[in-house]
């Protein structure tokens, strides 16, 4: 049996594999070293109110700065955070950070607009998370309104009290809590009226196809309609173009996110597009009103 069990390991494992394999261990060490050496970026894309595209939150999306290898996507590493447990510091880094920036953007007189910090199924299992949470608000300084959680469908089909317990918790601080990608999971809708949840986030494959295809309308529009029937809002992820925006706003869909109002962007680049607000509140100079 040992025999077999060489043999087809022999077979399995391809040279091509060892290269990849390899590759693969040498970003997990690099990953390792990464949080101390400080190269993890957050850029941040803003969040709309589609009637006049005004920005009402921003998403904050990791990035990683390699040395050699350049700006890497979080589908290129996230997954591999969470296999070794490094998501759950990586994942707090973000979350402090992120909150710092939305006070110093709050200080600095942008409109109020709500931060969205995407939380891995890895930390919300990991017991730590509510405490985490709380310290970092406390230690911000930023009010939980202003504060979005996204978690995706896998997670709640878990059907774990503790989980749904740790959700419960964080709402009664007054933090929001959206599903993200959602349609994509598996659809057991029982679910969505047990749980805490403020926000429904349309998977970007439903509003890809929207300009020519009636059937994805209809998704679109029975979404809607659950989030309205379960007083839930709804967000529409991937806009890319004039067109969806208009269709999706004919639907009443409330705010919207794409790279048709914005790109995910570095800290500076929001920064300034946020100080060129018109809603920004100014400081009034004595006699200056005109
Ligand atoms: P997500 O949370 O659904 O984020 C939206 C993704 O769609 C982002 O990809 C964003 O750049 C992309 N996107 C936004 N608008 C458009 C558009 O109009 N067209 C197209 N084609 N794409 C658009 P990104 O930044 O690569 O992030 C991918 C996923 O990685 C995120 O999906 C989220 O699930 C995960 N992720 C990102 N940052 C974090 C993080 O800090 N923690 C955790 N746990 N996951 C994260
Ligand atoms: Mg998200
Ligand atoms: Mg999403
Ligand atoms: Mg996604």
């Amino acid at each position: 049996q040992a025999k077999a069990l060489g043999r087809g390991r022999y077979e399995v494992f391809s040279p091509d594999m060892r290269s990849q394999a390899v590759a693969l261990i040498r970003l997990e060490s690099d990953l390792r070293t990464a949080l101390e050496r400080n190269e993890f970026k957050i850029f941040y894309q803003p969040i709309v109110a589609l009637k006049d595209s005004s920005i009402v939150g921003m998403e904050a999306l990791m990035r990683w700065q390699h040395p050699h290898q350049g700006l890497v996507a979080p589908s290129d590493f996230i997954p591999l955070a969470e296999e070794t447990g490094l998501i759950v510091p990586l994942g707090e880094w973000l979350l402090r950070t992120a909150c710092r920036q939305l006070k110093t953007w709050f200080d600095g007189g942008v409109p109020p607009l709500r931060l969205a910090v995407n939380i891995s199924p890895v930390q919300l299992r990991d017991p730590g998370f509510p405490d985490m949470v709380i310290n970092v608000i406390r230690e911000s300084g930023v009010n939980p309104e202003n504060l979005e959680l996204e978690i995706t469908e896998t997670i709640l089909m878990e059907q774990s009290s503790s989980i749904v317990n740790v959700l419960l918790k964080l709402k009664a601080l007054g933090i929001h809590i959206s599903l993200d990608d959602f349609g994509t999971g598996y659809s057991s809708l029982s679910y969505l009226q047990n749980l805490p949840i403020d926000t429904l986030k349309i998977d970007r494959s439903f509003i890809n196809k929207l300009a020519f295809n009636g059937e994805q309308t209809n998704i679109i529009e029975t979404i809607l309609m659950l989030g309205s029937n379960l007083g839930m809002d709804v967000v529409a992820e991937g806009i890319e173009t004039v067109e969806q925006r208009e269709k999706l706003q004919k639907m009443k869909c409330s705010r919207g996110q794409g790279f048709l109002f914005s790109r995910p962007l570095e800290e500076s680049a929001i920064t300034s597009l946020l100080l060129s607000l018109p809603g920004k509140t100014e400081t009034v100079a004595p006699g200056g009103a005109s």
